[in-house]
């Protein structure tokens, strides 16, 4: 949003230091400088919050369990996984509640 705007300050800014010369483009070397300590400062704080955040320490843990459990669990919800969706997804009747067939199918 704010990049043209900066990038023509410094463009401005750089040019009005070159054109002074002297002491004048040492004071923006300086506040440059300044400025990416900063940044460097702010960046390497907002790294530690997320890894404060996200530790990965509990990364480890889910591994091993990953790898030292054989895929037979998973496989054997997904057979399961059938089974337990077929008393729902039974057919149930909405005129005489009878499993098995439809309302519009209803003979009663
Ligand atoms: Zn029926």
């Amino acid at each position: 949003m704010c990049y043209g705007e900066t990038f023509n300050l410094a463009r401005k800014a750089v040019r009005s230091a070159v054109e002074t010369g002297g002491e004048s483009l040492c004071r923006l070397k300086k506040y440059l400088n300044d400025w990416f300590a900063e940044e460097k400062r702010l960046i390497v704080d907002n790294n530690n919050n997320k890894e404060n955040f996200d530790p990965s320490q509990d990364e480890d843990p889910i591994e091993r369990q990953h790898r030292g459990r054989p895929s037979v669990k998973w496989l054997k919800s997904s057979v399961e996984q059938p089974k337990s969706k077929k008393p729902t997804t039974q057919n149930k009747c909405g005129k005489c509640r009878v499993v098995g067939h439809y309302a519009p199918t209803c003979k009663n």
